[in-house]
Parts: C-alpha cells; sequence; structure tokens
C-alpha cells in the first residue's frame, strides 16, 4: 500500500485505544434475536440499545411471512427496480405504504439511508437551497453533499434561526426545509406546526425524515405530519423499515409526479439491487399488526413514561426528550464510553453517543424503549444506571451545584 495512505491510516487510533483499555463499545457481537434480553459472549444482556420500538423483529407472524416470501420469490432479487428487480410485492408495499402515510403515492428503496441520499440530491439544483436543522441525520446531510445546492443549517429547533435564514434566500429558489421528526439522538420532536407556517410564508417545500416516528407517534404510528393533525402541509414523508417495522429498507412517500420523478432520478435506487423479497413480505406483515392492534404502540408509551419517570427520580439529565429515545447525558466522551462498558459488563446495553457525532459536552447514553420490555427490565436498568453513574463519578443533575 502507499506509504502516505499507510501514515493517514495509522494517525486513526482512537478505536485501537479504546480496545486496549478495555472500553471499545462497538460491533459488539449478539448471538440471538435482538428482542428485549440479548445473547453477547455467552450472557444474557438487557437491551436498550434497539430501534425496533414495536419489539416486533422476532414476532411469529412477521417471521412466517418472510419464510413464505422466501419460498415463493427466493432469496434476492438480482437487481435494481429499474430494471430487472421489481417484484409484485415491492407494488403492494409502495401502495400500503402510500395508504398508510395519508399520501398518493410512495417508492421503496433498500436502506433508509439510500432513500434520502437518492431524496435530498435530485430535488433541488445549483442555485437552489437545502435547509437542515444542525441535528438532522447523517444520511440526510450526505445526501445533499450530492446535490449541487447550497446548504444553509440552522440551529437545533430554533424556530427565530429557521424565519432569519429563511428571509435571507432569493423568492425565485427552490427552498427544501428538511427536518427528522423525532430527533435520532435527542428523542425530541421537529416544530413542525411553527416550521409548516414558515414554509408557507417563505414559499419552501417541508420534508420529514420519520424514520424514528412510525409506529411511534400520529395516528396508528403514521407519523409526525399525522401527529400534529398536518397531513397536507408536509409535502414529502421519508422512512425505514429498519426500525419500528422489524426489516431494512425505507421509503419516500409523496404525491404521484413528484414520486414518479424520483423513480427517474434517485440515483441511489437506480443504481441500487432492491429490497429482498423477504424484508418486503415483513414490512407488510409488520403493517397488518401496527394497524389491527394498537397494544403494542400503547404499551410502547406505557414503557417509555415509565422510563422517564424513574430516570427523573434518580436525578438524571435526560434533556428534552419525548419520545421512546431517552438521552442520558454523561457529557464527557471518556465517561460515556467508561459507563457503558461498566453497564454492559452488568449486563445492560445502551448506546454511547459520543463527539463527532455530538459535541463532546453533549456526549450521552442513548437508551431506548420497546414495547417488550417489561416493568423490572426498566427497574433494573436504571438502577444499574444510577450505581454506575455513582461508581465513575459522573454527577446526575440533582447532584449538580
Ligand atoms: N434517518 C434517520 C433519522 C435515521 O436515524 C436513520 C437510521 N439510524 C436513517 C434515516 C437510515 O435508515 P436505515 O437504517 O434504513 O438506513
Amino acid at each position: 500500500m502507499n506509504k502516505l495512505l499507510q501514515a493517514r491510516i495509522a494517525t486513526f487510533t482512537a478505536a485501537k485505544e479504546a480496545r486496549e483499555r478495555g472500553i471499545y463499545p462497538y460491533f459488539r457481537p449478539i448471538s440471538s434475536a435482538q428482542d428485549t434480553e440479548v445473547i453477547i459472549e455467552g450472557k444474557r444482556v438487557l437491551m436498550f440499545g434497539s430501534n425496533s420500538y414495536l419489539g416486533l423483529t422476532n414476532h411469529p407472524r412477521i417471521k412466517e411471512a418472510a419464510q413464505k416470501a422466501i419460498e415463493k420469490y427466493g432469496t434476492g432479487c438480482a437487481g435494481s427496480r429499474f430494471l430487472n428487480g421489481t417484484l409484485d410485492i415491492h407494488i403492494e408495499l409502495e401502495d400500503r405504504i402510500a395508504a398508510f402515510t395519508g399520501k398518493p403515492a410512495a417508492l421503496i428503496f433498500s436502506t433508509g439511508f439510500q432513500v434520502n441520499l437518492g431524496v435530498m440530491s435530485s430535488l433541488t439544483g445549483r442555485n437552489d437551497y437545502l435547509i437542515l436543522d444542525e441535528y438532522d441525520h447523517a444520511s440526510i446531510y450526505d445526501g445533499t453533499r450530492l446535490s449541487f445546492s447550497r446548504v444553509i443549517k440552522y440551529g437545533h429547533n430554533d424556530m427565530n434561526d429557521l424565519a432569519r435564514r429563511l428571509s435571507m434566500l432569493p423568492e425565485e429558489a427552490i427552498k427544501l426545509i428538511v427536518v427528522d421528526g423525532i430527533f435520532s439522538m435527542e428523542g425530541d420532536l421537529a416544530k413542525l406546526p411553527e416550521i409548516v407556517t414558515l414554509a408557507e410564508q417563505y414559499g419552501a417545500t417541508v420534508v420529514v425524515d420519520d424514520a424514528h416516528s412510525l409506529g411511534v407517534i400520529g395516528d396508528k404510528g403514521a407519523g409526525t405530519a399525522s401527529h400534529f393533525k398536518l397531513d397536507d402541509k408536509v409535502d414529502i414523508i421519508t422512512g425505514t423499515f429498519s426500525k419500528s417495522l422489524a426489516s431494512l429498507g425505507g421509503f419516500v412517500a409523496s404525491d404521484r409526479d413528484t414520486i414518479d420523478y424520483l423513480k427517474h432520478q434517485a440515483r441511489s435506487l437506480i443504481f441500487s439491487a432492491s429490497m429482498t423479497p423477504s424484508s418486503a413480505a415483513s414490512v407488510l406483515a409488520a403493517l397488518d399488526i401496527l394497524e389491527t392492534e394498537p397494544q403494542h404502540m400503547e404499551q410502547l408509551w406505557n414503557n417509555t413514561r415509565y422510563a422517564m419517570h424513574l430516570l427523573k427520580e434518580e436525578g438524571f439529565d435526560i434533556g428534552d426528550t419525548e419520545s421512546p429515545i431517552i438521552p442520558i447525558y454523561v457529557r464527557d466522551n471518556e465517561k460515556t464510553f467508561i459507563v457503558t462498558s461498566l453497564l454492559q459488563q452488568q449486563g445492560v446495553f445502551v448506546n454511547p453517543v459520543v463527539s463527532p457525532a455530538v459535541p463532546s459536552h453533549a456526549s450521552l447514553l442513548r437508551f431506548s424503549l420497546m414495547a417488550t420490555h417489561t416493568f423490572s427490565q426498566i427497574e433494573e436498568a436504571v438502577e444499574k444506571l444510577a450505581y454506575t453513574f455513582k461508581q465513575v463519578g459522573v454527577l446526575k443533575i440533582k447532584e449538580r451545584i
């Protein structure tokens, strides 16, 4: 290998150092289903780091649907949607997603990341503007890098900043405001009522990424626009099947012309193989469950409220979350790693979020709830969190002067 490249790679030492100190927290292999308890290195670990909010990834009806799809269609589609890779169940799923999100049409991609790459890169041109919340997901930011448009970042949920920035843009330019419906690390909601009002005032189009909102908020889990009763004001919804919908893949939903345009312009759709038959069938079965069994969403919210109550009672700093994603602030990168590792030793899995994903003073444990958690699992996790924070000397909010 080229020496300069070798030298460049050698400068990346953070992972090695963390491994040597026994606090490396990534790529932990799980040898069981993704459920409220998983097996890691032969040990039972409580899972509080999953995006399977409704706890459906191990549901017998969904597994059966996936198996049947493999029997009928085989394991892969061997091509892009554009050419040989479109199955009748892809079309069926697009119709179901359109109905579920309340939009006339939808288009499915192989991952949610690819949806945002495709949508952000193909709707606007050189003299147009993509306007993003600073905490929008990486896939949105990466998508804008593939566009030739100008990118404007406003302060997280800061509506004065958004208004100020919109007021400076030329009237004739296309403007797309793109937000996460529920922010993936902080768990708070986009201020959609204010955003759609500003969008109307300045002639902007609104795109909401509902990756974390589907199955969590809105009518039968239909997402953020439905939650705020602003279905008609949100022009484009993107989302993923890898969280509440227990599968893999993603979608964009909008009016028919926009979807037809994206079908022929989004390179991450056209130049990539389509969703596997089993993934598509799993989503269809998960939607059946979502639409007919409201108890999963109810239980998710019971668990979320209970966890928030216990965490607040213990004095943890959990920011402004309004969802099953609960940030537990540590506010120090090193201590975040240490706490994560000690928690795993005690049988609790949480995700560390450190800089550069968030500023170092905002580093946190991402603690997320599933509908299938029991109250006693939540109690056990909170108890161990409190013990570990004390052990490592992380001050909780009540203890701060
Ligand atoms: N958008 C948001 C807000 C996300 O959090 C994620 C995944 N974490 C994605 C998009 C990408 O979804 P996928 O996992 O389907 O690629």
